[in-house]
């Protein structure tokens, strides 16, 4: 029987990493060969079990990904932009899958990550719960059967932690709409950008942010009309679903060919 494909967790101290990690322990379909934290993180070089408070494992936290990844068939990264375009470059050479969950990323750190597509394949998802991209199908649906006397509104709200706003499952929402309402997309990202508050002209797609607490993620989206309004609503009540939706991507993108790819194609949701 071949072994089981070697799998690096990027951002291994973090409230994502240490679910991945817990979750690729469990998994009888994959191994951990190492794990990654920034340099100079108090985790770099110790083991992964003691690091979180359990036994040793014999797998290792690095700050240079060169090591771990020679051993890696997948790199699952929850870290941040720039961390995310370097690991890039070493996963393309590495031959080894990038599934990339790290949101905030500019459209111009977004191009970046197109050279290292050519040599592996890479799996970017603001979301990689089933539920959300299921519901970015539904949202495209709706604004496509609706005119522009429906405002859109996306509401999202995040623990105080989150770090970006809108969030990258907002952003998301409001590229299916505005792809189902056959509107810019820039439009949308610059909507996101230029501000998540104030007025809006009739028939905008808007963000608006709310921070607190320990929420997970809840992404509502408002189409209001005059006398009416739909919402669509997901609530995500546990980070482990997006932990297996990110397992389930490293299993996927092992045989695929070099190029980019999102959960829609993982989960076989692109229509
Ligand atoms: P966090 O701050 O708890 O964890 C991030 C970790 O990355 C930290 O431990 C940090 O030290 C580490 N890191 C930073 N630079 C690094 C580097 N160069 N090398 C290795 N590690 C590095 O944040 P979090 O809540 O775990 O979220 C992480 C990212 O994942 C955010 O962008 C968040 O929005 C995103 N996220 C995405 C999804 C999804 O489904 N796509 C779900 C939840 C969170």
């Amino acid at each position: 029987m071949s072994e089981l494909p070697g799998i690096v967790i990027a951002g291994a101290s973090g409230r994502m990493g240490q679910m991945l990690i817990r979750s690729v322990l469990e998994s009888d379909r994959m191994r951990l060969v190492g794990a990654l934290e920034r340099e100079g993180h108090d985790w770099v070089g110790r083991d992964v079990g003691e690091a979180m408070g359990g036994v040793a494992l014999g797998v290792h936290v690095f700050d240079d990904p060169l090591e771990p990844m020679a051993k890696a068939q997948a790199v699952i990264d929850f870290t941040a932009p720039e961390a995310t375009i370097a690991l890039s470059g070493i996963a393309a050479q590495a031959r080894a899958a990038h599934i990339i969950g790290t949101t905030g990323m500019s459209d111009d750190q977004i191009a970046r990550l197109e050279p290292a597509s050519r040599h592996s394949p890479i799996v970017r998802a603001g979301n990689m719960s089933l539920g959300v991209n299921l519901l970015t199908q539904l949202v495209k649906q709706v604004a496509a059967a609706l005119d522009e006397d429906f405002d859109i509104e996306v509401v999202e709200a995040h623990h105080h932690h989150k770090v970006d706003a809108p969030s990258g499952t907002a952003l998301m929402l409001g590229e299916a709409a505005a792809e189902g309402r056959g509107v810019d997309l820039a439009q949308v990202r610059d909507a996101a950008r230029d501000g998540i508050t104030g007025a809006r002209k009739r028939g905008d797609i808007g963000f608006s942010v709310i921070r607190g607490g320990d929420i997970v993620g809840e992404h509502e989206v408002l189409f209001a009309g005059a006398g009416e309004r739909i919402t669509l609503k997901h609530m995500a009540t546990d980070r482990a679903l997006f932990a297996k939706g990110a397992l389930r991507a490293a299993l996927w993108a092992q045989d695929k060919a070099p190029g980019q790819y999102d959960m829609l194609d993982v989960l076989g949701l692109r229509g």
